[in-house]
């Protein structure tokens, strides 16, 4: 085993859409800087398949937008249909994308001089530079450390970073590549489709393409142990049809081109993040419901912050301390993303198909205030 000792300006823990855009957006300002992840390249995981107009400014200021892949154009007119009415509406600049193949492809444009990693971070120790541990031995030393490895329990033992789990908010969606049975092409660019209300737990499903297929993400809060999850696994295109009996109409007879992925998520938030040159952001700091297409805004928006504490205030100081940190946490474009996409995780069950009654509609905003002000609340 071979060991050696490097020190950087920023060490990215997490090759993924937010520790790439973070290391593409400090390219170019003479900082050393190093990005390391567990895997060589990213995997065909089903995550974010769709770039909203905001998330497409935000890449296009950070010179990523390019990357993604396929280049291909927006989605363009979409269909929307919730129970009987059908609308057609522009998405302006929405794009299909390969959530893995951008991931990539934002890795293989890195720039030369951002130092590329491939070993698992085992240990970060917080101090005037942060040591970064890896399984292979080796060792770097950074004034900030990024914690951008999405999903995590726990990173290190030395920190006191801990993942809280609010399993009140949970869901699980379906993605898979559909058809024509007759070969011939789709009638419409794009097509989202709320169903009828006599199944809360289904949120909406939405067609659109990614390149030359075309892709269906299902949404739902289903618990991946209803018979209902097991249904859409096994029988997916009697059970989709059965919940949007209009579906065909629109998509004509459909058959399925591709494997069925499911992934549940619920909410969680870190505590303890209070720590000396060590920020995260992304997935690792809090989850988002994919039904809300949230995720991407709040990658960016964490990844714009921290670019802009960086490099108005952190590379001129000796080191980073804790009070430091807190400014990006406490940044109120962060502050604001993170609240907003709590909330629409709360509003992710809203069906346009449902009428409701001033008193009812008020109520249940104030209920819904008060649920997300106690799941913020309840973290430091
Ligand atoms: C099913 C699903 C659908 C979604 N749909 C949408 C959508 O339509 N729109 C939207 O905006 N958002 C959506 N999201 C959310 C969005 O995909 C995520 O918010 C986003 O991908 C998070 O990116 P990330 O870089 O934080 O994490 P990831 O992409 O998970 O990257 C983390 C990286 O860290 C690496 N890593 C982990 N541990 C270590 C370690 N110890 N050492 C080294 N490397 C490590 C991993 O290998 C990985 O490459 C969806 C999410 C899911 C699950």
């Amino acid at each position: 085993m071979t060991s050696s000792v490097e020190h950087f300006d920023v060490v990215i823990v997490g090759a993924g859409f937010a520790g790439l855009s973070l290391a593409h957006g400090l390219a170019g300002r003479d900082l050393e800087i190093a990005i390391v992840d567990k895997r060589d390249s990213y995997p065909n995981l089903f995550r974010a398949e769709k770039i909203e107009p905001r998330q497409a400014e935000s890449m296009r200021r950070l010179g990523t937008l390019e990357m993604r892949a396929p280049l291909a154009g927006p989605i363009g007119k979409t269909l929307n249909v919730s129970g009987d009415k059908v609308e057609t509406f522009d998405t302006v600049e929405q794009y299909g994308i390969a959530y893995g193949d951008t991931v990539n492809n934002l890795k293989r444009q890195l720039p030369a001089d951002i130092r590329v990693i491939t070993d698992t971070v085992s240990d970060i120790v917080p101090g005037k530079h942060g040591t970064i541990s890896m399984d292979s031995g080796s060792v770097l030393h950074s004034k900030l450390v990024v914690i951008a490895s999405g999903f995590v329990d726990q990173l290190s033992a030395s920190l006191a970073i801990r993942r809280k789990d609010y399993p009140e908010l949970r869901s699980l969606s379906f993605g898979f590549d559909i058809r024509r049975a007759d070969g011939a092409g789709f009638t419409f660019n794009g097509l989202n489709y709320f169903p009828s209300e006599t199944n809360s737990k289904i949120l909406y499903m939405t067609v659109f393409p990614i390149g030359d297929r075309m892709r269906v993400n299902l949404f739902t809060r289903l618990d991946p142990k209803d018979p209902m999850a097991k249904q859409l696994r096994d029988h997916t295109l009697a059970t989709l049809v059965n919940l949007f009996p209009k579906l065909c109409d629109f998509t004509g007879e459909i058959e399925l081109d591709s494997r069925i992925q499911s992934v549940p998520t619920n909410y969680y938030r870190v505590t303890g993040y209070r720590v000396p040159g060590v920020v995260l952001v992304g997935d690792a700091f809090q989850s988002v419901s994919p039904a809300t297409g949230s995720g991407l805004s709040k990658v960016l928006t964490d990844v714009e912050c921290v670019i802009d504490c960086f490099l108005s205030r952190w590379k001129d100081y000796e080191s980073i301390s804790a009070r430091d940190v807190m400014s990006y946490y406490r940044h109120r474009e962060k502050r604001g993303c993170d609240r907003r996409s709590l909330q629409s995780w709360y509003y992710a069950d809203y069906n346009p198909c449902k009428a409701m009654a001033l008193p009812e509609k008020v109520s249940r905003r104030l209920r819904l205030a008060l649920k997300v002000w106690v799941a913020r609340g309840v973290f430091p």
